[in-house]
């Protein structure tokens, strides 16, 4: 079996097996976690899961690097999925079949076929005996999709003792290509996302029977409040990450790049 057979292999089994989180504590990973123990046990390699919950169960595993005196870096993945609905979809969202040379299922995106990448590359090495360069903790969480209660979040306060002595970690979303001039490919690493920012609203107004007019609503207030933030155009700006990007590309293409030449933004902090 090539190394291409083996991960569509593995995702196929990945997500014909139902992993999914509802939220609000309902999920269940205990099943795909045991496949992911047993897919490394087939190579030698020892694998622990972590329970947070009744089956929330987290993954982890150890490779050693040639150079154990470096940082290692943490390689992980989530094992569990977003609801599916198999009215809203064309092919069965469990069923893993290949139409048009692509992999169709929940998962197939985010993040089972990563974690089938992961596991295909690591299954590869034991069997070869290759030794990356510097120690990998290989980590399967739970609960990905509703907020990592029982996944990363809980890892990283019960066990941070899995994680000491890493200094990086990565997962999704990296590790597909994008094709620029020359048939060249290159590998973006996401940094960072949009983040979230929660907030508490307080309003107040004069009470008043429903069958009175109220030019004092407290959730009036509330609701033109809400509908300011939302049309509210936030700053913009060249973070040093995004320039990294720009000078990599312009060097990978062969392109002249200044930072002087960036268009301004429309609106700068
Ligand atoms: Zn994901």
């Amino acid at each position: 079996m090539t190394l291409e057979e083996e991960v569509v292999q593995i995702c196929q089994d990945l997500i014909r097996i139902p992993s999914v989180n509802f939220g609000e504590g309902k999920g269940d990973e205990k099943a795909v976690a045991e496949y992911v123990v047993a897919s490394l046990a087939e190579v030698g390699i020892t694998a622990t899961i972590y329970e947070s919950a009744p089956n929330r169960c987290n993954v982890i595993a150890n490779i050693p690097g040639a150079d154990t005196t470096r940082p290692g870096l943490v390689v992980h993945g989530h094992i569990d999925v977003v609801p599916a609905n198999a009215e809203d979809w064309s092919v069965d969202p469990f069923a893993a079949e290949i139409r048009d040379g692509m992999i169709w299922g929940r998962g197939a995106v985010d993040m089972k076929n990563t974690d089938a990448m992961i596991l295909a590359i690591i299954r590869k090495w034991a069997r070869t005996g290759y030794k990356p360069p510097r120690n990998i903790v290989l980590a399967f969480f739970a609960d990905e999709e509703a907020g990592m209660t029982f996944g990363s979040r809980w890892m990283a306060a019960k066990h941070p003792e899995v994680f000491a002595g890493c200094s990086e970690a990565i997962s999704e979303v990296g590790g597909f290509s994008v094709t620029v001039g020359d048939g060249k490919r290159l590998y973006f690493v996401e940094a960072a996302q949009k983040g979230i920012h929660w907030m508490r609203l307080t309003a107040t107004g004069r009470a008043g029977h429903g069958s009175m007019m109220n030019d004092e609503n407290a959730l009036t207030a509330l609701t033109e409040a809400v509908a300011k933030i939302g049309r509210f155009e936030w700053p913009q700006r060249y973070t040093s990450t995004v320039k990294t990007l720009f000078k990599k590309i312009a060097e990978a293409t062969g392109k002249s790049y200044d930072e002087k030449d960036l268009r301004p933004l429309l609106i700068e902090i």
